[in-house]
């Protein structure tokens, strides 16, 4: 029997999973006491190997190879405090999640004797059997193997899998000709890049800045559905969506969960999984229910880029594994449930010095004031210039069933900036002329601090439809997918930060050569840039029609499929773009845009399969079973004489059901002959178009509709997939 008609009785007898016990009443407590850092590293370091820790750290080097072994016995002597047997390096490969390899600290030397040893070798560079790992043919054509290498601006730390204990090395996972095979390398190369433009530009203000950072505070949404009813879906086992489902009675329409009580089941769940992240350094801030029933969401307090994204995939794993021990799912996918919210994952971004000034929050003086509107108006032409390579660092199949859909930004890229700031940048427009000297020094005093209070209420009452959008303090790049690792978007949008600085930097010296005053010059660049970039910048209502039409005569890119978003990715401008600023080679831009296609390709072949699947074994027994009662009643209320309008309901019954159970039939017959076709074609942009306009556009769509509609008229008691309403509200 399906899990169906087992799953919501065992929900009411699962008795609550005790959350673990720790002994602190207080979260600092315990935060990070599963990290080795700050106080930790120099309890278990010698004096030398600490210092050597932290000049790695701080320059963003390597670890000095003749400190490596002291380094690593003070590593393993503090997880031997803590019970930890076995260690593996930790890296986030091109598939998506996180992967990890255990070795044990036991060995047995050429002697016999049996010890445990961690030496500096094993935590510097690893080589991991690479081979598994999607590479795009960057190791067919150099060398077949990638090695692992510490990254020591991440802090190892322990992961705790049920009562077994891990050390992890985060790592970052190249091929041994130097190339990226994973998310983390062209991150960390794109937050230097940004460093070193940004610095540049800061010292036009602060000759004391010496390094600038990327922050960032990503908000995590996701579903949480009961164990049993997950189980006897075969789309969600297998794709994390679901490919059928007909919308419940009641939907998101009540507006009833958004910001409602917590279920007490998933508030267990909850405690559990911050009380591991907790340990694990993330410093989670916010949790509360979305919009979509069974919906909901936590966010960390900011953190640099390349630590956030780190914990945010920490965090996804613990979600993931803590679910599981309280007998629930989570669903991290974009898209789950058709006409219902899908989730997101903002990415708060902003950049701050090593003088402590957040370069997207407004000063204090006219002088901070126009390093504040510098670095606003450099990355809105950031963005403008770079749009196309923006959307396709969000480009997903997954993400596909998102953007555009009717509550999440569209595929189109524009900027919002609220009401106070649009004006601002008009005045700006209008009044820095050529002629504008040292005597018309009222703009150079436009005071934006002063007006923090109109800020403020642009930021409370802001648009919540736009992709990327100016909250206060910080941008918020909403378009990225919840299933994403941040360091797509995060690498894509500090390369073209860097980038739009350093031609700033450019232009504004241009003018200080010919004798312009630097303020002067700076604000004449801004007001260029202004111009050039403002077709971006968007107020209205990111969702409406009427913002297409809008879109496509201001000349906006508005690419609504992953296999065309990604061409982005390997055009000239991409190329020079990632090249220049050392984040990508051409042929590891080729590696990328292969490795999407591919994973986009699979994606949709398994949906499609799986469609076939539930149809042919689900559905259609079902449907034909009940097929079989109508025309057996049929049957019988004719042989017994009946005139034929007592049974002509049902036989119009079974003419819907027939249509619709021919139609099911007759369409995934046809979408495997599609996906044969498809899956003949050889190079791999063309099948991945294949496999969106011939698969999924001709077929999803339909032969969802009749199966909704089976769904609807089959006898409950025959239908052994949990229906949306059962998913979504039992708990
Ligand atoms: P909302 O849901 O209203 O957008 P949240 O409070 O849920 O707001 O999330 C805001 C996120 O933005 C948090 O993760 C927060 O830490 C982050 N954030 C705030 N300031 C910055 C900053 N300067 N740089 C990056 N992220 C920031
Ligand atoms: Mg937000």
């Amino acid at each position: 029997m399906s899990t169906r008609f087992t799953a919501p009785n065992n929900i009411s007898q699962t008795p609550e999973i005790k959350t673990e016990k720790n002994n602190h009443n207080r979260i600092t407590g315990f935060f990070g006491e599963n990290v080795f850092k700050g106080k930790t590293a120099r309890e278990f370091l010698s004096d030398e190997a600490f210092k050597s820790l932290m000049a790695s750290i701080k320059a963003g080097h390597k670890i000095d190879r003749s400190m490596a072994n002291q380094i690593a016995n003070g590593i393993r002597a503090w997880a031997e405090s803590k019970h930890v047997t076995h260690f593996t390096h930790w890296f986030q490969p091109l598939t998506g999640s996180t992967a990890e390899k255990h070795d044990s600290f036991f060995t047995i030397k050429s002697d016999g004797t049996a010890i445990e040893e961690f030496d500096g070798a094993a935590l510097i560079q690893q080589e991991p059997d690479a081979s598994s790992f999607p590479s795009g043919g960057l190791r067919a054509t150099f060398e077949a193997r990638g090695y692992t290498a510490w990254d020591p601006s991440s802090p190892a730390f322990i992961m705790e899998i049920g009562n077994g204990k891990t050390l992890c090395i985060p790592t970052i996972f190249i091929s041994y000709t130097g190339e990226s095979l994973d998310y983390k390398a062209p991150l960390l190369k794109a937050l230097e890049a940004l460093n070193n433009s940004a610095v540049e530009v800061c010292n036009y203000f602060d000759r004391n800045v010496t390094r600038v950072a990327a922050t960032l505070g990503w908000e995590q949404e996701y579903f949480v559905v009961d164990e049993g009813l997950f189980n006897a879906r075969p789309d969600l086992v297998l794709c994390g969506r679901t490919v059928f489902g007909h919308a419940p009675a009641k939907g998101q329409q009540l507006e009833d969960h958004y910001f409602g009580s917590i279920p007490e089941r998933v508030y267990a769940f909850m405690r559990d999984f911050e009380t591991e992240s907790y340990k694990l350094g993330i410093p989670l801030r916010t949790r509360h229910n979305e919009v979509a029933p069974a919906q909901f969401e936590c966010a960390p307090i900011f953190e640099e880029v390349s630590i956030a994204v780190d914990h945010n995939s920490l965090l996804m794993d613990v979600m993931d594994r803590v679910a599981r021990r309280h007998k629930l799912r989570v669903l991290l996918h974009e898209k789950p449930f058709a006409g219902i919210n899908g989730s997101g994952k903002h990415n708060n971004w902003s950049m701050a010095t090593d003088t402590g000034v957040n370069l997207l929050a407004p000063g204090k003086t006219p002088k901070t004031n126009l390093m504040f509107l510098t670095f606003f108006v450099n990355i809105i032409k950031a963005v403008h210039d770079y749009d196309d390579v923006l959307r396709a660092s969000i480009a997903s199949a997954n993400n596909d069933h998102r953007l555009g859909a009717n509550e999440a930004p569209p595929a189109i890229i524009s900027v919002f900036i609220g009401e106070y700031l649009t004006k601002v940048l008009h005045e700006i427009k209008e009044r820095v002329t050529d002629k504008m000297d040292e005597t018309d020094e009222s703009l150079l005093k436009i005071d934006i601090h002063r007006s923090i209070p109109e800020l403020l209420l642009d930021n409370t009452d802001r648009n919540r439809t736009s992709p990327f959008a100016f909250t206060g303090n910080k941008f918020e790049f909403r378009a990225v997918g919840s299933t994403a690792n941040c360091a797509n978007a995060m690498t894509v949008l500090n390369t073209i930060m860097a980038d739009t600085l350093k031609q700033f930097k450019k232009d504004v010296d241009a003018l200080i050569e010919k004798g312009e005053k630097k303020e002067i010059a700076i604000m004449h660049v801004i007001r260029e840039y202004i111009v050039a970039s403002e077709r971006i910048l968007f107020e209205g209502d990111g969702y409406s029609n009427a913002w297409e039409k809008e879109a496509e005569k201001r000349g906006l890119l508005n690419i609504k499929t992953t296999p065309l978003a990604l061409d982005a990715m390997i055009t000239k401008k991409a190329k020079h773009l990632f090249e220049s600023n050392k984040v990508y080679n051409h042929s590891e831009l080729e590696a990328r845009h292969e490795i999407e296609l591919e994973k986009y390709i699979k994606k949709v072949q398994i949906e499609s399969r799986i469609m076939g699947e539930i149809a042919s074994s689900h559905i259609l027994p079902a449907a034909i079973r009940y097929q079989n009662l109508i025309a057996t009643n049929i049957k019988g209320l004719k042989d017994a004489g009946l005139k034929e309008d007592t049974y002509s309901c049902q036989k119009q019954m079974l003419e819907k059901i027939s249509e619709h159970i021919s139609n099911v039939s007759v369409q995934v017959e046809t979408m495997i002959e599609a996906r044969k076709k498809a899956n003949a074609i050889d190079n791999t942009r063309k099948k991945a178009i294949a496999y969106q306009e011939k698969v999924k556009d001709a077929y999803f769509d339909k032969i969802r509709y009749h199966v909704d509609k089976l769904e609807l008229l089959v006898d409950d008691k025959e239908w052994n997939l949990p229906k949306y309403r059962e998913i979504l509200f039992l708990r």
